[in-house]
């Protein structure tokens, strides 16, 4: 099943053309802006035109330190009165990163999901559960633009309370969901538990937001007796529908006509051939507001070399391997290290040592933070430790959006950083 057919099987030449015109239009837009003529200054480029895809490659890197420096609307390039909508990354330090969207560019979005949609054979006699959350994040709205696009009957339920989540299910006959997979994992155990499976219609299940291997898809597969259909996106290009499964389940079709898709060495920057794993680097050159070219996602990942059988002629990338940075993503969330560090080392009551811990419960990702006390407070009374425990785990909440335990330790208890701190203790199971 297809929404866009034509554009879905393009042949390749045609698709490098129209990429040629897209991105060339795109050049042309940014190099109005103000904003894009000091930064790429900075980076010794000029925008032009370009002759042929190659020369791309001579367009700079962009981080996601220049999208944080260009906050709040540095590299909007359409009248700001044009944009309807912004999104923000999930868990970055200090500056958020934001993307900001036209109507264009929110239609557009709806219709590359539509065909991920279609893509995994849902339609609109499908009804369809959003479990991720709503807001700021991508991850919810994202998808829920596509489905009511393909006539789904959309319930907006977000993540989180399991007992509503399968109410809804059970009640209005869920047969698409979108989920991590981490809370997949979860969510399948309690419907063993309670022994509801054969009450619930699901039949597909669209997972991404955060790494998982082909044996957690099976696993759920097997338990939810469902497709499980991988989803990959991030905010600085949309969010989801980047990259989608196809019924094959060998690889993600990336929207080409939309993203520019390399493969680079991630210590040298040389872009690398299809097959050999690296780091993605992404262009979205089909944006309104706010094109991006260049962008170095840290993901990594390869891209398969055979053709389809489904048809489509957009490449597919692999599942993604990892992360080039130290970022954490605990149950979709982004979180990285240096946000918890930033809010301890903030408080007087810290002493100079602490670790996160992160381990796993009912398949799901969790995370302790061990705090060394001050050694002036630590023979306080228990009353006083009680409060300072509380009133860390409401710090880290608001700024990391998980709840961590907070576990208040005697000083010099932690293991000695020997040289570089080794502060991540990952005891999650590997089986994920
Ligand atoms: P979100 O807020 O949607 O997680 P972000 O832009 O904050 O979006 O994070 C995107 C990151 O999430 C990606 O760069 C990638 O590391 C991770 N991610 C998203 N989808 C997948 C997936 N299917 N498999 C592995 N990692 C994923
Ligand atoms: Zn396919």
């Amino acid at each position: 099943m297809f929404w866009d057919k034509e554009l879905e099987t393009i042949d390749r030449r045609s698709l490098e053309l129209l990429q040629l015109d897209r991105i060339n239009a795109a050049l042309e837009r940014i190099s109005r802006s103000d904003f894009y003529r000091t930064y790429y200054e900075a980076k010794h480029y000029k925008v032009k035109p370009l002759k042929s895809l190659e020369e791309l490659q001579g367009i700079p890197f962009m981080s996601k330190e220049d999208l944080r420096q260009s906050y709040p609307m540095g590299f909007v390039v359409c009248e700001e009165k044009d944009v309807i909508r912004l999104h923000s990354s999930s868990g970055t330090t200090g500056t958020p990163t934001v993307i900001c969207h036209t109507r264009n560019d929110i239609e557009n979005w709806g219709s590359l999901v539509a065909r991920c949609l279609c893509m995994v054979g849902a339609d609109n006699s499908d009804v369809f559960q959003n479990m991720m959350s709503y807001g700021l994040f991508s991850g919810g709205l994202g998808l829920h633009y596509g489905a009511e696009k393909i006539g789904m009957m959309v319930i907006p339920v977000g993540s989180g309370n399991t007992d509503r989540q399968l109410k809804f299910m059970e009640d209005f006959q869920s047969t698409v969901v979108h989920i991590t997979p981490s809370y997949a994992l979860y969510l399948a155990e309690i419907i063993a538990s309670r022994g509801i499976r054969d009450k619930l219609a699901l039949r597909i299940g669209l997972m991404g937001a955060e790494p998982y291997s082909e044996s957690t898809r099976k696993k759920l597969e097997e338990s939810l007796l469902m497709g499980v259909y991988n989803s990959y996106g991030l905010s600085e290009m949309n969010g989801p529908g980047v990259a989608f499964e196809c019924s094959e389940k060998e690889g993600m079709h990336l929207w080409e006509d939309n993203f520019f898709l390399e493969v680079i060495d991630p210590a040298t920057g040389k872009v690398l051939p299809d097959g050999e794993e690296g780091e993605i680097v992404m262009s979205a050159f089909n944006r309104e507001a706010m094109p991006i070219f260049r962008y170095r996602t840290r993901d990594l990942a390869f891209v398969y070399t055979d053709k389809c059988e489904c048809g489509r002629t957009h490449r597919r990338i692999s599942r993604i391997k990892g992360r080039t940075d130290d970022m954490l993503i605990i149950g979709g969330v982004n979180i990285f290290p240096s946000q918890i560090e930033h809010i301890l080392m903030k408080m007087p009551e810290v002493g100079s040592n602490y670790n996160i811990v992160l381990w796993t419960k009912n398949n799901l990702d969790k995370m302790t933070v061990k705090i060394e006390v001050n050694p002036d407070l630590f023979f306080s009374d228990l009353k006083h430790l009680a409060l300072l425990k509380e009133q860390i785990t409401h710090k880290l909440r608001n700024e990391i959006l998980i709840n961590p335990v907070v576990e208040l330790v005697e000083p010099g208890s932690l293991p000695p950083s020997e040289g570089k701190a080794k502060r991540i203790i990952d005891q999650r199971s590997k089986e994920k």
